[in-house]
């Protein structure tokens, strides 16, 4: 691990493969030379319950084990590995039901082991409202704040991905002008967005997003849940180019301006 000067630990917590192939995966693409980065990724379910893309050769016995080897094949073509992958081993569709404690102390002792200077999990919306999201980014942000008491290094930032009002009222123009339907920001699975002025953290990740892209297409199982039927390759790279985050803590002061990165900003202690 690098130094305590140098050191660009992140770590993102999501509840299923394919959580983690959009939001963040352009961020850990722009910094896989950086010698200082660590990435730590924790899966909390295998995606086991998951839908099946029509045609797709898998059942709901070998989907988990299937949607695990698609989350290592799209990690590869992004061409930026987890330097650790923790799978807690949830069943899919349950973490509501697990005691938080349970949940906490998990993501803790991972947490703590790792001091990562920055944290992005999924905020109260769960981006589709998912109650899995929702789960296990309330117990992440217990978790972070739990670690971030103790002496030592990181736990400077805590984020929570999101997608911007004003990207998710474009989504749905165009889902609408293709006939299709529109997302409903009140119902479940379906993607929400927050109030613009919360976002904190807007990555550009243009120079990187065919590798985005090739990480997203290794979902083969999800293709039909991850993308519109007919996206092109470019269409899919458009919105995947930016990566918005609101940054859950520390507080901002209001008006503050809006970070380029997950590490802008962070003082480095001698
Ligand atoms: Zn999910």
């Amino acid at each position: 691990m690098p130094g305590r000067t140098d050191r660009r630990v992140l770590a993102l917590v999501v509840a299923h493969p394919d959580d983690d192939a959009y939001g963040l995966a352009g961020t850990v693409a722009l910094h896989d030379r950086d010698p200082a980065f660590r990435f730590v990724l924790v899966h909390a379910t295998d995606g086991g319950k998951g839908d099946i893309a029509p045609g797709f050769p898998a059942t709901p016995e070998t989907l988990g084990a299937i949607r695990r080897g698609e989350d290592a094949r799209a990690w590869r073509a992004l061409g930026r590995v987890p330097d650790r992958h923790e799978w807690l081993g949830y069943e899919d569709g349950g973490l509501d039901a697990v005691p938080s404690d349970e949940l906490v102390e998990r993501l803790a002792t991972i947490l703590a082991e790792e001091r990562p200077d920055v944290v992005a999990t999924f905020g109260p919306d769960g981006i589709t409202g998912h109650p899995d999201h929702i789960a296990i980014g309330a117990a992440t942000d217990a978790a972070f704040h739990r670690c971030r008491q103790e002496p030592g290094p990181g736990f400077r930032r805590l984020a929570h991905g999101a997608m911007p009002r004003s990207v998710f009222e474009r989504w749905n123009e165009s889902r609408a002008r293709r006939g299709l339907p529109t997302w409903d920001p009140t119902a479940t699975y379906h993607l929400r967005g927050v109030p613009d002025e919360e976002i904190g953290i807007t990555v550009d990740v243009s120079s990187v997003v065919p590798r985005v892209v090739a990480g997203l297409r290794e979902h083969r199982s999800q293709q039909h849940v991850i993308v519109d039927g007919g996206v092109t390759d470019e269409e899919w790279a458009r919105s995947a180019s930016r990566e918005h985050l609101v940054i859950a803590w520390p507080p901002t002061p209001p008006g503050a301006a809006r970070l380029g990165s997950v590490f802008e900003g962070l003082v480095v202690p001698d």
